[in-house]
């Protein structure tokens, strides 16, 4: 396993055992996310998932993309696996798995909150940090943490206008411009300037 995939499925197994299923004793000892321990060849057709909302464990088909039993959910071992891809319910799709992320972000979304949720607040953290593949250290970033915070003093009758890249990018120019602005003010005139890169 590449150290990423390895990261990815860390992160997964920490934010599982934070879930409703991932504290069931029972099902962290029979729901063994590590995929060294799948010998059977009937795991060449399917992944691991859990629901976003719940934790609650699931294997999904490769062919099919259908949900199957988890076989350590209440010990039901791997027939319910086996039998379903001898059914006529398995039919192949034609788009491709890709992971965990890729899972989480076609998990059953939850009805829109109408009123503020700390679980469902979370949950969107989690979805939106996996969806976009952007890093979890950015949930502790300052800055992100005042960004939300700022989003609180919003007028809660009007829409939150979220800019378009278009937009940030000429803020982005605006602000160079007047700080390079500010920067030659700053200094005698004729002077020559050397910009030097720290990497
Ligand atoms: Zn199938």
């Amino acid at each position: 396993m590449d150290p990423e995939t390895a990261r990815i499925r860390q992160q997964f197994v920490e934010w599982w055992q934070q879930t409703q299923y991932g504290q069931d004793q029972e099902l962290q000892k029979y729901v063994a996310w590590d995929s060294k321990q799948k010998k059977s060849y009937v795991w060449d057709s399917f992944e691991q998932v859990a629901y976003a909302t719940t934790g609650e464990p699931k294997v999904i088909c490769v062919r099919c993309k259908n949900f199957v039993v988890h076989p350590g959910f209440r010990r039901s071992g791997p027939s319910p696996m086996k039998n379903h891809l001898k059914s006529g319910r398995c039919r192949p799709q034609s788009r491709s798995l890709r992971g965990i992320n890729e899972i989480l972000q076609e998990m059953p979304q939850r009805v829109p909150a109408t009123k503020f949720d700390h679980n469902t607040f979370q949950h969107k953290i989690l979805k939106f940090v996996t969806t976009t593949k952007l890093s979890f250290r950015l949930i502790e970033h300052p800055e992100f943490k005042e960004l939300i915070e700022y989003t609180r003093f919003a007028d809660p009758n009007t829409d939150l206008l979220i800019p378009s890249t278009r937009t940030i990018r000429r803020l982005l120019h605006n602000e160079v411009q007047t700080k390079q602005q500010s920067i030659l003010q700053q200094l005698p005139p004729c002077s020559n300037i050397a910009i030097a890169f720290d990497c």
